[in-house]
């Protein structure tokens, strides 16, 4: 199905121990999937944050019915087209955003581990390649637990942490949905795979710390209540002077459907209509603040501005 020619790396030693393993080992990473040239990572500044766009990979979802709850194939497909995206297929991308602060270095979400789509998996490549040795992360906060958010986290099979070393912090309102004992029954089966997963790491593991709203979670690091997509959902906002950025997770996918039409609603959205409130509410924000944004599913570099256009919202890559 997939034609990729792939690369190899061979992560530095200490990389390699941030794995937990004993020996170099050869990561594989997709280059140049969908022909979009080589995606890997982007450097910017938020005031004096260092902030990088780091890019995991791309799912090429085919089209369904089910997709959008209240949008058609054919609209789907037109609105694709009309943003200069090949309609063939719904290009769900996976980046992840790392902000450098007050000698901290913290990573927002972890991306598919590789564990999603055999086009997915490149973050700890493209750290290295970053000049981020994976060991030395201070902080890992996540958004939510879909899974391209937090397999990241855990190896394949094993379960063993990726991110041994460092503090692992969840949104409090997202950890206590998934990690109820009476949830995986209520789940429908396509869900309790990733409940059962859950629940048997991040309890278990003790490296993890419990976040509310509006939280320090690092240096000019803030928590921002972001509900709807998963009860937990959860946005970070990184200020420095009078520069802001906003990692908004999964508040919208990918922007030619989503942005352009910020009414659509994703079948991965928990809760529909609180989705789309909160979708609205920070893209507004975004644009008042006069704020950077960045979104897990928003391509590469994932970072950017969004400027309204008619009933719908346009985002704009930064470019360095
Ligand atoms: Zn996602």
């Amino acid at each position: 199905m997939f034609d990729i020619s792939r690369r190899k790396l061979v992560l530095s030693a200490s990389a390699t121990a941030a794995l937990g393993l004993s020996g170099p080992m050869e990561l594989l990473r997709p280059a140049a999937a969908n022909g979009e040239g080589d995606k890997g990572y982007l450097a910017y500044k938020i005031g004096d944050i260092d902030c990088i766009s780091v890019y995991d990979g791309i799912w090429q979802r085919d089209h369904d019915e089910d997709f959008i709850r209240n949008a058609s194939v054919d609209e789907t497909k037109a609105a694709l087209s009309k943003a200069g995206i090949s309609p063939d297929f719904v290009p769900i991308e996976f980046a992840q955003t790392v902000v450098k602060s007050g000698g901290k270095t913290l990573l927002i979400d972890a991306g598919t581990g590789g564990q999603l789509a055999p086009t997915a998996g490149s973050t700890l490549e493209n750290l290295v390649a970053a000049g981020i040795d994976p060991a030395s992360i201070d902080t890992v906060a996540i958004s939510h637990f879909h899974p391209d958010h937090i397999f990241g986290l855990m190896a394949k099979d094993t379960n063993e942490q990726i991110f041994p070393d460092a503090e692992i912090k969840l949104p409090e309102k997202e950890y206590n949905f998934w990690t109820d004992p009476g949830l995986i029954e209520k789940l429908p089966d396509n869900r309790k795979g990733l409940a059962k997963r859950i629940q048997a790491t991040f309890p278990n593991w003790e490296n993890v710390t419990l976040t509310g709203e509006d939280t320090e979670i690092a240096p000019g690091v803030k928590s921002v209540a972001a509900y709807g997509h998963t009860p937990g959902h959860t946005a970070y906002h990184v200020s420095s002077g009078n520069d802001q950025l906003l990692v908004v997770g999964d508040i919208a996918n990918v922007p030619a459907l989503f942005l352009a039409n910020p009414t659509w609603q994703a079948v991965f959205d928990q809760d529909p209509e609180a989705a789309t409130r909160t979708r609205i509410e920070l893209l507004e924000r975004a644009i008042t603040d006069n704020a950077v944004i960045a979104g897990s599913h928003f391509g590469f570099p994932n970072a950017g501005r969004v400027t309204k256009d008619g009933s719908g919202y346009v985002f704009e890559p930064i470019t360095g």
